[in-house]
């Protein structure tokens, strides 16, 4: 198809009389396929270059486990080499998020321990067992020894709300009481918990030509949950919203914005009726750099509780555009090194964050909860 573009692209020297070259170009519209658009801005306005963050860098959302490289993760890389990769990028430290308890995750922390400075771990307890009389008394014990084996927090994510079933064949929303036990043992046990339940909200709209997320949901199929059968967007909202409210002695890092980088202002509210939450950034300067003051408000207003963060794994690094949109004033910017954007075709605008606020969310906030006795 490109080949075709290439031989269709038409030029007033190509073609003959203005009228035929806008005749070709009418045809050529016609014809163009949405992921052969891939336009070249002609804008000329300053970029200010970013190489390296302002300060070392605390990313509170990684994947070097099971969750992004399966079962035989250890032959996926290089560790040496991926802790210096993203040491190059000015990451001092990571948390690794990865859902797993028992053995695997024993065996993640002994594959992680020569770098025991670079890698806070966060692992997570079985959920399938919730109708079991016994729920509560194993999951205690899963978390107690997860504890003991150096896991620092827990880390859930759409597997519970979008996958998993109970014995009624019903989803399982996650503020159901069935799950307290958890929560329980989080604040019990000083776990803060990483949780990311479902977005972005158009995920949940028909993946048709008015979806803004159309291209991605075409790749991705199984990312659509537009469909009765699941949780409306609204409803998971209001469930991660009862969840915060009714466990204030549990940490929750609600991840990607709180799951709903679209709505700010909901977010923020959120943010100022449950000191026990946090957000982190991870994979969404995407829909921050899209309003650019609405977010900058935001930071100014929340700089205490928001944690840098990517979602990176080892060779998929793309932190320069994280810290050119933070640090910047850059105007419309790619969000990521893809081609096409992955997550909306849209540009992004940097916020020119001060100092101060820089430090809280590169590094301090994520310290300040490692001083709490919560991280490590
Ligand atoms: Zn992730």
């Amino acid at each position: 198809m490109l080949q075709m573009i290439k031989q269709d692209a038409v030029t007033t020297e190509t073609i003959g009389s203005p009228t035929a070259y806008k005749r070709r170009v009418i045809a050529l519209e016609t014809n163009l396929l949405l992921r052969n658009y891939t336009p070249k801005s002609q804008l000329i306005v300053e970029r200010q270059f970013v190489s390296a963050p302002r300060f070392p860098v605390v990313d509170a959302h990684t994947h070097f486990g099971p969750m992004a490289f399966g079962k035989d993760y250890q032959e996926a890389y290089q560790l040496e080499s991926a802790v210096a990769e993203f040491r190059a990028m000015g990451v001092k430290h990571v948390i690794n998020a990865d859902t797993i308890w028992g053995e695997p995750l024993q065996r993640l922390l002994e594959f992680l321990q020569p770098y025991p400075e670079f890698f806070t771990t966060f692992g997570s307890t079985d959920t399938s067992q919730l109708d079991h009389p016994e729920f509560e008394r194993m999951t205690l014990r899963t978390l107690r020894e997860g504890s003991a084996m150096g896991m620092r927090g827990l880390k859930f994510w759409k597997n519970i709300s979008l996958g998993q079933k109970d014995l009624q064949g019903k989803f399982i929303a996650i503020d159901d009481q069935r799950l307290s036990p958890i929560w329980n043992g989080a604040a019990e046990l000083n776990l803060p918990v990483l949780i990311h339940i479902g977005d972005p909200a158009a995920f949940f709209e028909p993946t048709d030509p008015c979806n803004e997320r159309y291209e991605e949901l075409q790749n991705h199929p199984d990312w659509s949950f537009a469909h009765a059968a699941f949780f409306s967007f609204s409803e998971l909202m209001d469930q991660q919203e009862r969840l915060i409210a009714t466990n204030p002695q549990t940490t929750f890092i609600v991840a990607h914005m709180g799951s709903y980088g679209e709505n700010l202002g909901r977010v923020s509210e959120w943010l100022s009726r449950y000191p026990n939450m946090y957000v982190d950034l991870a994979a969404r300067i995407n829909e921050l750099g899209r309003q650019p003051y609405t977010a900058r408000t935001f930071f100014e207003k929340h700089q205490d509780r928001i944690l840098f963060a990517t979602d990176a794994a080892p060779g998929h690094l793309d932190h320069l555009h994280y810290y050119e949109f933070l640090e910047t004033w850059n105007e419309f910017i790619p969000y990521s090194s893809a081609a096409v954007p992955g997550q909306g075709r849209w540009q992004i605008y940097g916020i020119g964050l001060s100092e101060d606020i820089l430090r809280k969310v590169y590094y301090q906030n994520a310290e300040t909860l490692l001083a709490n006795g919560k991280f490590s």
